[in-house]
């Protein structure tokens, strides 16, 4: 990373539902920098706590959500603090958002070249031409086809794939700083998915934009992210380059994740490995290392005590006791290790 700059420093955020079954702690300890330009990905597992920190950063938990501890610096603020008029200052104008389901973020019966600037309407005031004007460039920019004409036209005569680039349009008329994508191609097929990542990437290379990119899917990353964190039962177990998590690899959990992730050389015959056993319950979240339960390189420390994260490099870490200077040597999967010798022979596969 050329320039080191943060733009959000999470601290120690810790995140609970209020439920009837009780409390559901799904945010536990995570901290982590974005840093200026950069493109850092949220991997994990559905339930890992992904979304719970992407809208903690946004203000918009649901209202039985308690931060019960940790900071989120933004621009000098503690976004955690902020009341909700401050908040809706910033969501939408320095901090776009998209959403898996472009539907929840259009509003079905407003003409879509309205939707694109209606941020810039409220906020700026600014005229009917001039916004017009920007929503067809900003329609162009996203690759939307014959934009003055489909300026008029509703969400509903759109694609999946094409309603998905406005939500882009509009996240971007406010000149964010920064670009939360949530799952933004989980609903899409794969060729659209691609096309839509392609777009993001532009636009964050062309904007200098520093983007969050959450998602279940490593695959989706690996030609997306500077940076990747992986996210398992609350916590951040693993952090580094995508260098570093894809050819260095530390955690089990990294690993399965790995592991169960088709490549160039999967076949639609071979069979995927599949992690065994089910996140557990964050209701009654574990002792020790959360993954302990599913992880065959267990040992006896994993079920009573949290590791630490060790330092693997001065970009790399991961919560793994498998670092302790005590701990046994274990080889990681065969078919993660010849996967990594395949990458590293094949260049230009990753980046
Ligand atoms: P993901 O990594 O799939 O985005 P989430 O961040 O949505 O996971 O969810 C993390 C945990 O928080 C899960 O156990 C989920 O069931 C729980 N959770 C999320 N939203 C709520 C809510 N509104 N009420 C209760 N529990 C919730
Ligand atoms: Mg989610």
């Amino acid at each position: 990373m050329e320039n080191r700059n943060k733009i959000i420093e999470v601290k120690n955020l810790y995140v609970t539902f209020n439920t009837f079954a009780g409390k559901v702690h799904a945010v536990r300890g995570v901290s982590f920098d974005l840093y200026k330009g950069e493109t850092l990905a949220i991997v994990g597992e559905s339930g890992s706590g992904k979304s719970v920190t992407s809208k903690s950063i946004m203000g918009i938990l649901s209202k039985n959500a308690n931060i019960e501890r940790g900071e989120i610096l933004y621009d000098n603020k503690d976004l955690t603090k902020l009341q909700d008029k401050e908040f809706s200052n910033i969501r939408g104008s320095e901090i776009g958002m998209i959403f898996q389901d472009p539907m929840s973020s259009l509003d079905p019966v407003m003409k879509i070249g309205k939707q694109i600037t209606e941020v810039l309407r409220i906020k700026h005031k600014i005229s009917k031409e001039e916004s017009k004007a920007k929503a067809i460039d900003l329609m162009k920019a996203v690759g939307i086809p014959q934009a003055e004409k489909r300026y008029n036209q509703y969400p509903f005569q759109f694609s999946g794939g094409m309603r998905q680039r406005i939500v882009i349009a509009a996240a971007l008329a406010s000149n964010p700083d920064i670009l939360i994508c949530d799952e933004p191609t989980t609903a899409l097929d794969v060729t659209i998915q691609a096309q839509i990542l392609e777009l993001i990437k532009d636009i964050q290379r062309e904007k200098n934009l520093s983007v969050m990119f959450i998602t279940h899917d490593l695959g989706v990353v690996a030609n997306v992210a500077d940076r990747i964190a992986v996210m398992y039962a609350g916590k951040i177990v693993e952090y580094g380059t995508t260098e570093d998590i894809f050819y260095n690899p530390q955690h089990p959990y990294t690993w399965s994740l790995l592991s169960s992730m088709p490549d160039l050389n999967t076949s639609s015959e071979d069979e995927l490995f599949v992690i065994p056993g089910t996140p557990p319950n964050m209701l009654y979240p574990p002792k020790g290392d959360a993954f302990a339960a599913r992880n065959r390189f267990a040992m006896e420390i994993d079920f009573e005590e949290e590791p630490p994260m060790f330092k693997v490099s001065d970009t790399h870490y991961a919560a793994t006791w498998l670092l302790h200077p005590k701990a046994p040597k274990v080889e990681i999967p065969e078919i993660l290790k010849k996967r990594i010798n395949m990458q590293t022979q094949k260049e230009g596969v990753l980046v």
